[in-house]
């Protein structure tokens, strides 16, 4: 083991914090040795593994060092923390495997059991103004079928299929997906999956003061249900506000200009979290900083040499202001 202390001056505050590496598996592991805001214990800021190289004797600790005033240095003077929740809180699996799924196999007796409803008749109508917009643009979806009411529950439930398969970001599809979910979370057949560290993180953010916000595609209802439904419980407390595409899509830099205004911040002391490089070019554009999260099972993204990134979110180290 090759134990090296560091010290870096960001500004105002000043950091230390220890280098570990091992030369029998190549790792490097960095630590916080002092406890800050009340935590306990040591504090591991990034653990990162060296490709195997033959110059890992000098354990490359000069970059390391930069790499992590790096990441202090970009969360400098946050107030608020913008997150996403697919590939950034969530497996993408999830989302995809579980969510999805279970939307599909549940919209026809959804539509049977809630049909005529006030609540329904809303997505319903959105759901045919966006098939009109479809089919105009030549996309073929399933016709939706007129008269009776059992060809009329078929036929949507079969345009809803459709878009789930293209993963569309349809309002109408994730306002009527929020409604079938909420019945899945509230009899138990659903629990949402977060990645283990981000229920902690999430506590120690709103500790130190933070706003802690969500922007996810998926409706503010869909949103506040999966973090009321956790493997980790109930993290609602911890989650100030929840922005869905009503403010706008996630790659466009007006979006984000809406939020950091609803949330009563200068852009510039909002850190946005994602895994999608389109997001986080138009977050920053709108002047907010950035991290681009990457987990297992994400998609590679282009051009993400351009943005620091984060395995996870005790990788991310907020100064106290
Ligand atoms: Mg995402």
């Amino acid at each position: 083991m090759i134990t090296t202390d560091h010290t870096f001056q960001p500004s105002a505050s000043r950091t230390s914090f220890r280098v570990v590496a091992n030369p029998s598996d190549e790792s490097l592991s960095y630590f916080q040795p002092s406890a800050k805001r009340g935590l306990t214990s040591s504090v591991v800021l990034l653990a990162g593994r060296c490709a195997p190289s033959s110059d890992f004797a000098r354990a490359k600790f000069e970059s390391s060092s930069r790499q992590i005033m790096i990441s202090s240095l970009a969360t400098e003077g946050i107030r608020g923390v913008l997150l996403d929740i697919e590939g950034t809180t969530t497996p993408i699996a999830f989302v995809h495997e579980v969510l999805f799924s279970y939307a599909r196999s549940q919209v026809r007796s959804f539509l049977t059991e809630h049909f005529g409803s006030a609540e329904l008749h809303a997505d319903l109508q959105q759901l045919r103004e966006e098939h009109a917009i479809d089919v105009k643009q030549g996309l073929q979806p399933p016709a939706l079928g007129e008269g009776s009411r059992d060809a009329e529950i078929d036929s949507v439930s079969e345009y809803v299929s459709w878009l789930i398969d293209r993963d569309r970001k349809s309002t109408g599809l994730k306002s009527l997906q929020g409604k079938i979910w909420k019945q899945g979370y509230r009899d138990g057949t659903l629990k949402a999956e977060l990645f283990a560290e981000v229920a902690p993180a999430l506590e120690r953010w709103r500790q130190a003061g933070l706003k802690i916000s969500i922007f996810s595609s998926g409706s503010s209802l869909a949103q506040k249900l999966l973090f009321a439904h956790t493997e980790a419980g109930d993290l609602t407390g911890f989650i100030d506000n929840y922005f869905d595409t009503t403010v706008g899509s996630k790659t466009d830099v007006a979006s984000y200009r809406r939020i950091a205004s609803a949330l009563r911040l200068p852009a510039k002391n909002v850190l946005f979290i994602s895994d999608v490089v389109l997001e986080l070019d138009a977050a920053g554009a709108a002047g907010m900083r950035t991290l681009l999260c990457v987990r297992p099972g994400n998609h590679p993204q282009p051009a993400a040499e351009r943005y620091q990134k984060i395995r996870d979110f005790d990788e991310v180290q907020i100064p106290e202001s």
